[in-house]
């Protein structure tokens, strides 16, 4: 049949085995996944308080303007509705933009091994990336970024806190690269792991939006939120860009179930305060046992953390795999002899700090 010719280029996302499957094959009673940088502690209890006795009726169609979300995030946020774009995870709004914006001989620019689908959307749209090697510290290489930009841009990715690096943009490079980046060039900063980051660090992502309308920010509930499984996430941005990008947006993108969960999660700011909390706590510590084995790590703002490996890290995911930890090699990501491993709960990081420490002993 008569399909894109660049599909015969491209694979399908592969994923990584189930856990059930992992159990199976080797014979293990627990496995702790530490792969998909999921919410380890779950999500609100009052949403699933909310779900278990108020299921919506499934088998009326969802409101596709989404609007009760709309007007409870609206007002958190302090933004208009209609700035505001729902999507089935936010890895749907990096579709709908590609969609929007990419088409024969145009190009995006994206860091050299970020997120894959700002990659991967681009090409199936027909378009090209240019990826830019990140700085020596896993940091976006702003200025490098902004000199790729040429007449057959259309978006520049930015991927703040960083996959995989964990690593976050300081706001006043951000703020010159802005100024910089021509006016009809889409800036898409992607802010999946906002959440984790602390105050004094946070980018001011509202205050960029209001003063450049060539910017959206996206936003997940797959995260810190814990709802990876209802796939839903947002983009906020100027009234005009959200409503182009709602021309390409299927009519019934997110479910009824997901924009209800949605709309209790955010009203639950305990749960992201204690997520947040022991998710640093944990994340010091284990920062701490890997200065004294001497592994070096990118520094993390995320739930996550990319450390580098004495033998590949494939060698190594076998290893934490037969000893019931799901991490991801490092050379899937880009970053060859390294592991990208989701901080999970204490007793579990303190049992793979134990697995580490007799992978030394053996291997010298
Ligand atoms: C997880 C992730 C997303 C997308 O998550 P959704 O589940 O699709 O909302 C987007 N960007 C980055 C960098 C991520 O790590």
């Amino acid at each position: 049949m008569k399909q894109k010719t660049i599909l015969s280029k491209l694979t399908a996302y592969q994923q990584g085995k189930q856990t059930h499957e992992i159990k199976e094959e080797y014979g293990l009673e627990k496995i702790v996944k530490l792969a998909s940088n999921e919410n380890v502690y779950g999500y609100s209890s009052q949403v699933k308080n909310y779900l278990t006795e108020n299921l919506p009726e499934l088998n009326i169609y969802p409101d596709g303007h989404t609007s009760e979300l709309r007007t409870a995030l609206s007002k958190k946020l302090a933004v208009d509705e209609n700035q505001l774009l729902f999507g089935s995870g936010s890895e749907e709004i990096i579709q709908i933009i590609c969609r929007a914006f990419v088409q024969d001989n145009t190009n995006t620019v994206m860091a050299a091994n970020s997120f894959p689908q700002y990659r991967h959307n681009t090409l199936v749209e027909g378009g090209t990336v240019k990826e830019i090697p990140v700085k020596a510290n896993g940091e976006h290489d702003l200025q490098a970024m902004n000199a790729a930009i040429d007449e057959e841009t259309v978006v520049v990715w930015i991927c703040a806190p960083d996959n995989p690096t964990g690593t976050l943009i300081k706001g006043e490079e951000f703020i010159n690269f802005m100024e910089d980046c021509p006016k009809d060039v889409l800036v898409v900063l992607d802010e999946a792991y906002r959440e984790y980051v602390d105050v004094a660090q946070l980018l001011d992502s509202h205050t960029y939006i209001k003063n450049y309308p060539n910017l959206i920010s996206l936003r997940t509930f797959s995260k810190a939120y814990g709802l990876a499984g209802l796939r839903i996430g947002y983009g906020i941005g100027h009234p005009d860009l959200v409503h182009h990008l709602n021309v390409v947006r299927g009519p019934f993108n997110t479910t009824s179930v997901a924009q209800k969960a949605a709309t209790i999660a955010i009203q639950d700011e305990d749960f992201i305060r204690e997520t947040v909390e022991k998710n640093r706590d944990v994340k010091n510590d284990f920062c701490q046992f890997l200065d004294e084995i001497n592994w070096a790590y990118y520094p993390s703002y995320t739930n996550f953390i990319s450390v580098s490996t004495p033998v590949s890290g494939l060698e190594m995911f076998q290893y934490l795999i037969e000893n019931g930890f799901i991490v991801r090699p490092g050379e899937l990501l880009g970053y060859p002899n390294s592991i990208r491993i989701t901080i999970g709960n204490k007793e579990d990081m303190t049992e793979l700090q134990e697995i580490i420490k007799k992978f030394i002993e053996s291997n010298g």
